[in-house]
């Protein structure tokens, strides 16, 4: 800056001193600037080219501020450079690491546009990269259930996943799951399932088989404890007492039996796909009835309001049992004369059975526990009461499989709400039936 101050100034002088010399001062003045100008105008035309090159060549020598200015270029420079460095280390050591993960991964852009994939990705879904980059993902897969659910999901929803054999290899069977970040970047992560489907599988299989082999023998036995029970010539009075308990058990054996069948039917597909209308208010009039029945001396409280013309599309049976478990299960855990309220009613979000009872409550810890199979917050009462500890199980699956969730509230000493919730999709009213097309 200093010398570039006192070249001007050197300039303007002696340019000055000649105009005095000569007569010509401002036309010397002019004269000195104009070279000045020139001579600037060079320095500056060096330090384009050599920006414009764009290669690592230092900066030329020039004077003065130019100089300066050169110097700070070469400083940002070098550190842009150790940058990229560092970034593209990070990049390749991020790749090697996604590579090696057992897991096939695909970072998809706009419009599912593949930005990157890695080598298990090519091996599940034959994506190559970088061969297939900024293809449409839609393009190169072509099943409809996986692109439906790429459109569908992503929106930072945790448990959206799918479930579906690989398009590559017929055994094989895949599980895939989304995660959205960035503007409008998913991550699409695939990971081989087919080893935990066997298992799973074949634990199934095991209780539906086991359970299907018990159902015939037990039957049998009931029969003749039953028979043998009520046939008071040939039972003599001692046996009666034993003889009613293995009755009983047997009988409970067989509430078993039976709620672990339908709970492996519920298991063995995860939607319900055959959608009839379910008349929900005449089921709920018929449990209401057999609620009553089961109160028997206790004398329950019970309050019924229900929609009269809001039906739903599911399956009958299925939410027969549900509903008719949370029912029960208000009537066996309120102690007598207790109030219980029933409500079937729609709004937004859907259709919804509310069942309230002013029974003992649960304690908030047991609360996240109660739909796991044999989960019971008290297991001799619930055994005593003739329950299977499978009755909440079956609820949570019937809701699943119709897109629906299971809500618990309740407070310790002052009573339990159970709210089933159906979507609004399912919805249908008595009067718009014959206008609606009933396809699901
Ligand atoms: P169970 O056959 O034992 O009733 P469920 O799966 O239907 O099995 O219910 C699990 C447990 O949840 C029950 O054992 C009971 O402890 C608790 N429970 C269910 N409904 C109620 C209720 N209305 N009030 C209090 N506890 C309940």
């Amino acid at each position: 800056m200093k010398v570039d101050f006192l070249r001007l100034t050197g300039i303007l002088f002696v340019s000055g001193l000649i105009g005095l010399l000569t007569g010509q001062f401002m036309l010397c003045l002019f004269t000195g600037l104009l070279l000045y100008c020139i001579w600037y105008y060079r320095i500056l035309r060096r330090l384009l080219d050599w920006l414009q090159q764009r290669t690592d060549n230092n900066a030329p020598e020039l004077p003065g501020v130019i100089d300066e200015i050169c110097r700070e270029i070469d400083f940002l420079k070098s550190r842009h450079k150790q940058r990229e460095f560092k970034l593209s280390g990070f990049l390749r050591r991020f790749q090697e690491a996604t590579s090696a993960l057992p897991d096939g991964v695909v970072v998809l852009g706009e419009n599912g546009t593949i930005e990157w994939a890695n080598k298990k990705a090519n091996e599940y879904l034959d994506i190559r990269w970088p061969h297939d980059a900024n293809q449409r993902i839609a393009n190169l897969v072509r099943n409809p259930e996986l692109i439906r659910f790429l459109k569908s999901t992503g929106n930072n929803k945790p448990d959206s996943s799918l479930q579906l054999d690989s398009p590559a290899r017929a055994s094989q069977k895949l599980e895939f799951r989304i995660t959205s970040y960035g503007d409008s970047q998913k991550l699409l992560f695939i990971r081989d399932i087919t080893d935990i489907y066997r298992v799973n599988q074949m634990r199934k299989d095991f209780i539906a088989n086991a359970s299907h082999e018990l159902r015939s023998p037990l039957t049998v036995i009931t029969g003749y404890l039953e028979g043998f029970s009520d046939d008071t010539e040939t039972c003599p009075e001692s046996w009666r007492t034993p003889v009613e308990q293995m009755r009983k058990q047997a009988t409970r054996m067989q509430r078993l039996l039976e709620d672990l069948l339908r709970l492996s039917t519920l298991e063995s597909t995860d939607e319900q796909k055959d959608l009839e209308p379910v008349r929900v208010p005449e089921i709920l009039g018929t449990i209401y009835q057999e609620a009553q029945t089961l109160s028997g001396l206790m004398e329950h409280i019970f309050y019924l309001e229900t929609d009269p013309d809001l039906w739903v599309k599911g399956s009958h049976g299925e939410l027969f049992s549900a509903f008719s478990n949370i029912i029960f299960n208000a009537v066996q855990h309120t102690p007598g004369r207790g109030i219980i309220r029933i409500r079937w009613y729609a709004d937004e979000e859907g259709a919804h059975l509310e069942v309230k009872d002013n029974g003992p409550g649960i304690a908030p810890e047991h609360l996240p526990r109660l739909t796991e199979r044999f989960y019971r917050v008290d297991k001799g009462r619930s055994r005593e009461k003739g329950g299977t500890g499978l009755g909440l199980a079956i609820v949570k699956h019937v809701l699943f499989r119709h897109g629906g969730k299971l809500h618990i509230e309740s407070i310790p000493g002052q009573g339990s709400t159970f709210r089933c919730d159906l979507p609004s999709r399912l919805v249908i009213y008595r009067n718009d039936l014959q206008d609606s097309s009933l396809s699901a």
